[in-house]
């Protein structure tokens, strides 16, 4: 047997973290590194947050799991905070990012079959996009190599040049059901939609009576300096797709709706064994203790304004190497002239610093939301002498 014991699907690096402090990883060999990936966009507390782990254990020994058959008291608290706190009224938990944009796609075909449109089945999505790897996300994503040896794709899904609000209004058609969309997109390079074209989106939603989706799952959480990335355009979607970071490192997601956009979500069309049980609300609970308040947003906010500015700072020392730097809050790139798995890897088994690539040649830095000036101090340190080492070995 060659086969290796867990699924040969991901290229596994030699780092082997078996214990997390604070903002740091410890691999299996003692080796310390700088987390700034937070196991892309999901540790947002850190690793060892005493807020965080005291609420897991104490749920864990009080009642982890009951079906949702039953009532949930958990659950309802958990979802009445998610409302309070954003556009939506009514929230459906899943387990992860992929299940809580499949529960936003089925809302969405849902609302106009309710409306006596089951033709309007359709969603316009982005190039680049990532929304999961189940069928219909993957059927969501114009990306080839997420199809390969996956045919037929789920249909219903269409595909316009992210950012282009012409082309997204040229695909509307009488069975159009809505957009689907990353505001700032993640996998795809850490590119934030310009103002106007979220804005077009919602305007075009509105006008043609379609359902404005968005996929939050990397940008939500207080990533980006706001509770939701969507505050920061100045509209609502009718639907938003959240996970990563909303469990702080618990297998957690949610799909939040409007009270309109959920009217086709009644007893019998959806369901998850697993979905907001006990121990998954305590963790989102403590998150939400921990982020949902303007003081944390803006000390992250503060934070990322200064960690861009170093990084902005820095990478003009390295024309050859650094483009340039985008993103919003702490969800940055560090666009590159190369590709970026090479540099990738040598920042984290050189340098102890880690980082996730991305596509359109993009290092992601995604620290944990706690880092303070001494994490920023020592990223700093270790990407001058990656960039200084990487340089020397490898001349671009
Ligand atoms: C990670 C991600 C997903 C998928 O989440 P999983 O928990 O891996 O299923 C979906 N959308 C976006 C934008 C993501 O970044």
């Amino acid at each position: 047997m060659t086969i290796t014991p867990l699924m040969p699907v991901y290229p596994r690096c030699g780092v082997r973290p078996v214990r997390g402090d604070h903002c740091h990883l410890i691999g299996e060999d003692g080796t310390r590194y700088l987390d700034f990936a937070s196991g892309i966009a999901v540790n947002v507390l850190g690793h060892s947050h005493p807020h965080l782990i005291a609420a897991i254990q104490h749920q864990a020994a009080t009642l982890m799991h009951v079906s949702n058959l039953y009532g949930s008291p958990q659950g309802e608290a958990v979802a009445r905070r998610l409302t309070e706190l954003t556009f939506a009224d009514t929230v459906f938990f899943t387990n992860s990012g992929a299940e809580a944009v499949e529960c936003a796609i089925k809302t969405a075909r849902a609302w106009h079959s309710h409306g006596g449109h089951p033709e309007r089945h359709e969603l316009i999505t982005f190039s680049n996009a990532f929304h999961g790897r189940t069928m219909a996300t993957i059927s969501a994503s114009d990306q080839e190599k997420m199809h390969k040896g996956f045919l037929p794709l789920l249909p219903g899904f269409r595909y316009a040049p992210f950012d282009d609000l012409a082309a997204a209004q040229a695909l509307i058609g009488p069975q159009t059901a809505g957009f689907l969309v990353e505001p700032i997109q993640g996998e795809g390079g850490i590119r934030d939609g310009s103002v106007e074209f979220i804005q077009g989106l919602r305007k075009l939603a509105d006008a043609h009576g379609l359902l404005l989706i968005f996929d939050e799952v990397q940008c939500g959480v207080a990533r980006t300096g706001t509770f939701y990335a969507y505050e920061q355009y100045g509209i609502t979607p009718d639907i938003l797709a959240t996970a990563k970071g909303i469990g702080g490192g618990f297998p957690l997601g949610a799909c939040l709706a409007t009270e309109d956009a959920a009217r086709g979500m009644v007893i019998g069309t959806h369901g998850s064994t697993y979905g907001g049980n006990p121990l998954a609300m305590a963790a989102a609970s403590a998150v939400l203790d921990v982020v949902a308040n303007e003081e944390f947003l803006a000390g992250v906010r503060a934070t990322a304004a200064r960690l861009r500015a170093r990084i902005e700072q820095f990478i003009g020392n390295y024309p050859d190497l650094f483009d340039l730097v985008r993103g919003r809050g702490l969800m940055l790139g560090i666009r590159l002239k190369i590709e970026p798995r090479a540099f990738v890897a040598h920042l984290r088994d050189r340098h102890q610093l880690l980082t996730v690539a991305a596509g359109d040649q993009t290092v992601r830095i995604l620290p944990p939301l706690v880092i303070d000036d001494t994490h920023i101090d020592e990223f700093i340190a270790r990407l001058s002498a990656g960039a200084a080492s990487f340089s020397a070995e490898s001349p671009v």
